[in-house]
């Protein structure tokens, strides 16, 4: 998550300090320095301003790439995915339950997480929580997609199961 100070950290959309509107940050950089949208990286965003940024789209499908990626499944599971979300759950031992389980969304630079045994709790309704607006939208229109598959945890746990002991692809 990025460090924010309050008073001293701005949304640099609209660049106001003011961060008593609900906002998103994201985790890491998905682009190089060299590109326009590096200073969005790791910094909050209005999901106000997102609302209306023209760069929404790109920014977003840049964090959705790097954790669709293979590369990186060393920090967890994809369960499973569709053109505008993926599920994903944390890394633990195959005996073991996951410590968390996440979704996120290709249009939207969001996370939105739950801890394993909340999820069906989560999924129904505590996703809303922060959100508003057209992000607050975004999120309905993807878990209720999310939901049809994964509605409680006897359905994430064996999506995660399949994914574990599928055959590795040639
Ligand atoms: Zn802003």
């Amino acid at each position: 998550m990025a460090i924010i100070m309050e008073g001293l950290t701005s949304c640099p959309i609209c660049g106001s300090t003011d961060l008593s509107k609900p906002y998103t940050a994201t985790s890491g950089g998905a682009f190089p320095e060299r590109d326009e949208l590096w200073r969005y990286c790791d910094a909050p965003l209005h999901l106000e301003c997102l609302a209306h940024w023209p760069h929404r789209e790109r920014f977003s499908r840049g964090y959705f790439d790097l954790w669709r990626d293979e590369s990186i499944r060393g920090h967890g599971v994809l369960l499973a995915e569709a053109p505008r979300w993926l599920l994903r759950c944390g890394p633990a031992k195959p005996e073991a339950e996951p410590y968390y389980v996440e979704v996120r969304i290709a249009d939207w630079p969001m996370r939105l997480y739950s801890r394993w045994a909340q999820w069906p709790d989560y999924s129904a309704q505590q996703y809303r929580q922060g959100l508003i607006g057209e992000a607050l939208e975004a999120a309905d229109e993807v878990m209720s997609e999310v939901r049809k598959i994964a509605p409680d945890l006897e359905s994430l746990r064996a999506l995660r199961q399949r994914m574990l002991f599928k055959p590795a692809s040639p």
